[in-house]
């Protein structure tokens, strides 16, 4: 399980892993970090975002 952000562990993940960053709007990023929302809701954004509070 280690290294699941990395090379063949993307493969099977739509795109690739990659897409537009909802948060910073980072275009073909990798979208690896679930984060919560405030509304309870998850939100999956690129490794810059993942600390972050937001509210979309
Ligand atoms: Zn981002």
């Amino acid at each position: 399980m280690s290294k699941k952000y990395r090379g063949k562990g993307l493969i099977h993940l739509p795109s690739r892993g990659r897409g537009t960053c909802p948060v910073c709007k980072a275009k073909r990023i990798k979208l690896l970090y679930e984060i919560l929302q405030d509304n309870g809701g998850k939100l999956t954004v690129c490794k810059r975002c993942r600390h972050k509070k937001v509210s979309i």
